[in-house]
């Protein structure tokens, strides 16, 4: 369950750690907050997908017992780079599950995409408090994961910003006095844009958002919107909150992270600056607090705050995620897992930026319904999903170069 679980570190001097992703955006910022406490937390285990140079730097400045890089063929690298050192080194997919499997309190998942799955998972399976950035795990498999929560008593703590403001202000004893969520976001870095204009939109313009600064999926999807989709469906599964109960509304400043409405009218809301390591830190410090380096907020400087509805015609990624929550199923895992292959391939400049969401609806009505009841079937539905947005991406793709040649 989310919620106030006391994990089993709760009163220990130290905090074990482990980070899944560690070479990421959120994983850099985890590591800035332990690197600014290192009394506070003990490293077990950091993971990484083949930026061996950077994890291998990453465990001589924190000294893990273990480290594990997911693609097979950065064992040797990262051996080498570690060999005068007696840290554990593994790699591929086994290797990542091997470090989330040892004896942490407290585990960050920050790997990116639906590859986040089998290692979340893996600390879950043990019980461990999981600070989950990995929107995708909920996505995909929501429902099979929130059962795997309470059946091994482990611990989630959101760490994506909405959903640890809404953590914060979430009455969890009043869960039926809550009567609506209000899911901010900033609306990327094309809220203004044209859907003419956004056609023509590259990767880099894609990639760089107003306010926050994240890695380059996320960023992408923040251009699409899909970001505030994926991120519906992970309330729902959060706070148990029925979709139509979850309201995104656009405020562009990014100063408001999200807010919870109760039955006598109150709303309640968490401010900040936009930096991750706010939300970070209190997944860290949690149940307590720590310091953390954000700007401090000046709303005077800062004059207004904004606000305006989502506009579903020049963002059709978030009609298609409601539309998935709402259909339930499959189809929430087949919109994460066409999504990942599109968004790979505008960044690959394969695809252009709209044929993202184009992808993404094509794959949905490709696919039969069908329910999800085993990990086996997310992840059986999962491949087909990727096999079937790969053909129509590259189907687009090829049309696009015929134009282009035209
Ligand atoms: P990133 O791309 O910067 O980092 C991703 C990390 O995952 C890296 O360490 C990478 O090596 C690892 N990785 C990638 N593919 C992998 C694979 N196949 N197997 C194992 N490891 C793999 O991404 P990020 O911006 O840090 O985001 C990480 C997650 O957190 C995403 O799910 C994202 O949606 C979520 N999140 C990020 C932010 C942010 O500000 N960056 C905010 C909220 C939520
Ligand atoms: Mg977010």
């Amino acid at each position: 369950m989310v919620g106030p679980v006391v994990g089993k570190s709760g009163n220990s001097v130290q905090k074990t750690v482990t980070i899944l992703g560690a070479t990421g955006s959120v994983g850099d910022s985890t590591i800035d907050l332990i690197l600014r406490n290192p009394e506070a937390y003990r490293v077990v285990a950091l993971t990484a997908h083949k930026n061996c140079a950077k994890l291998a730097a990453q465990a001589r400045a924190l000294k893990p017992q273990m480290v594990a890089c997911a693609d097979p063929n950065g064992y040797a690298e990262l051996k080498e780079a570690l060999r005068d050192t007696n840290i554990h080194v593994a790699a591929g997919p086994e290797g990542v599950c091997e470090a989330a499997n040892l004896d942490a309190d407290w585990v960050m998942a920050a790997i990116v995409g639906a590859a986040g799955l089998q290692p979340t998972l893996t600390a879950v399976r043990r019980g461990a408090q999981i600070a989950l950035a990995n929107k995708e795990c909920l996505v995909c498999a929501g429902d099979l994961f929130m059962a795997a929560v309470r059946d091994n008593g482990a611990t989630l703590l959101p760490v994506d910003s909405e959903h640890n403001a809404i953590f914060q202000v979430f009455d969890f004893d009043l869960r039926d006095k809550v009567t609506r969520i209000l899911l901010t976001a900033s609306g990327g870095p094309f809220r203004t844009k044209t859907r003419a204009e956004m056609a023509s939109m590259s990767p880099a313009q894609a990639v760089a958002h107003p306010n926050w600064s994240m890695g380059a999926k996320i960023s992408v999807d923040s251009a699409t919107m899909m970001n505030k989709g994926l991120e519906l469906i992970e309330a729902h599964h959060l706070f148990a909150t029925a979709e139509d109960r979850i309201e995104i509304l656009v405020h562009p400043q990014s100063v408001i992270h999200s807010m919870v409405e109760y039955a006598d009218g109150s709303v309640l809301a968490q401010l900040g600056t936009p930096d991750m390591r706010t939300p970070i830190a209190f997944a860290l410090a949690w149940p307590k607090r720590m310091e953390a380096p954000a700007a401090r907020l000046d709303l005077a400087a800062l004059k207004s705050l904004t606000f305006e509805a989502p506009d579903l015609e020049r963002f059709p990624a978030l009609r298609l995620a409601r539309e998935a929550l709402k259909a339930g199923g499959a189809a929430p895992t087949i919109l994460n897992a066409a999504n990942e292959i599109a968004v790979a391939s505008f960044l690959a400049d394969e695809l252009g930026f709209l044929d993202i969401a184009d992808v993404v609806e094509e794959t949905l009505s490709a696919m039969p319904p069908q329910s999800i009841a085993t990990l086996e079937d997310v992840m059986g539905v999962d491949t087909e999903a990727r096999r079937v947005a790969a053909l129509g991406a590259r189907q687009r793709a090829a049309k696009r170069i015929g134009a282009a040649a035209e």
